[in-house]
């Protein structure tokens, strides 16, 4: 786990024996359980530890510590196998952590680590962002919603945005040459309710490959017709 420790304490923030011991369970769990269902398509350990865990790291670099006193509400739209959301909450165990997939399968592995890792005030949910958006009890809840290569930023927005509170901050996690996609946003992000903040470089050794975590502000509420009924924001972005 020496490349993790290395990440984390790159991105500022140091790991004890019980959060490592997580990481690695987790880690173990994600390969035997991949298997028989497809949750990902990297498996070298080397891999897992920087791709998967070290990457959902990275977001600790840029957050202010103010962001994450108390114990802020957090949200991981298309979450997968737990990415970006279970390795953060493994660093930061005060947060409360909601995660959200469509994929029914992939919900029954994060339960499973939810479990096995006994993380507390973990919330997961199997169904489609845009229902679930609409639901009153996480509309515009979250300090923080994060999200990890689940779909164009005009789109994603779409997703991400309802459910974050007004001050809060969205975080997309992506990689490649995004300044098209961020400017084609613009008005997406508007609409919702929110500012483009930043676009920063991950430069962590190994993941200087060409990724960047889009930041934004939510500023004002999203109008109560967002997100439209499944399947539109990607088939029809903003
Ligand atoms: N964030 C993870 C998984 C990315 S794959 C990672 O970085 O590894 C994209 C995931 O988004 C898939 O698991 C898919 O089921 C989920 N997804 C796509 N559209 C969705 C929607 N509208 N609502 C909820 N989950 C969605």
């Amino acid at each position: 786990m020496q490349t993790l420790i290395s990440a984390s304490n790159y991105f500022g923030i140091e790991l004890n024996g019980r959060q490592l011991e997580q990481y690695s369970l987790y880690h173990d769990e994600l390969i035997s359980w991949n298997r028989k269902l497809n949750l990902t398509s990297i498996i070298s350990p080397a891999e897992i530890e920087l791709k998967h865990f070290a990457d959902s790291l990275s977001v600790l670099a840029v957050l202010e510590p103010e962001t994450l006193q108390g114990k802020p509400e957090v949200i991981d739209i298309g979450t997968g196998a737990g990415f970006p959301g279970i390795p953060l909450k493994i660093a930061l165990p005060h947060i409360n952590l909601t995660l959200v997939d469509s994929t029914q399968k992939k919900m029954f592995f994060v339960e499973h680590i939810v479990q096995k890792l006994k993380l507390e005030n973990v919330t997961v949910l199997a169904g489609r962002a845009e229902e679930l958006a609409h639901k009153p009890l996480y509309r515009e809840r979250f300090h923080l919603v994060f999200s990890r290569a689940v779909a164009k930023l005009p789109s994603l927005a779409e997703l991400s945005l309802p459910f974050c509170a007004i001050n809060g901050l969205f975080v997309a996690w992506k990689k490649g040459d995004i300044s098209a996609e961020v400017e084609s946003a613009g008005h997406s992000l508007n609409v919702l309710g929110a500012r483009l903040k930043c676009v920063i470089p991950v430069t962590f050794p190994g993941l200087d490959d060409g990724r960047f975590l889009v930041i934004t502000n939510k500023v004002s509420s999203t109008p109560p017709k967002y997100p439209r009924r499944p399947g539109t924001p990607l088939k029809n972005p903003l």
